[in-house]
């Protein structure tokens, strides 16, 4: 079963065409202090994370993978870091979504 991307507006799942475009998925920690540090990250109110659930690696940035090896792999520690977030615009009280740098 393919797995979805659990960022807010990220409607990425583990597919044969992504694999194409050399994203990469990757499961919630199982640390719970990490795990959660992820799901605070993202974002989404209410959001706990399950097993079931994935990141895909837009996500993340460059430097936090570790391609040395054939499977790409988040470096230890990491903590997502490129989330869309729905913003409320002050001016004109559109919706718009925001690329949200959460710790850059
Ligand atoms: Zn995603």
């Amino acid at each position: 079963m393919p797995a979805h991307c659990a960022a807010y507006n990220c409607t990425l799942r583990r597919t044969i065409e992504t694999r194409k475009l050399g994203m990469t998925f990757h499961w919630f920690p199982k640390d719970c202090g990490l795990r959660r540090k992820w799901e605070v990250a993202l974002r989404r109110e209410g959001f706990a994370a399950n097993d079931e659930w994935v990141l895909c690696s837009d996500h993340f940035k460059p430097d936090e993978f570790d391609r040395a090896g054939q499977i790409c792999r988040l470096r230890p520690g990491v903590i997502p870091s490129v989330i869309y977030v729905l913003i409320i615009c002050q001016l004109c009280v559109c919706l718009y979504i925001l690329n949200y740098f959460c710790h850059a």
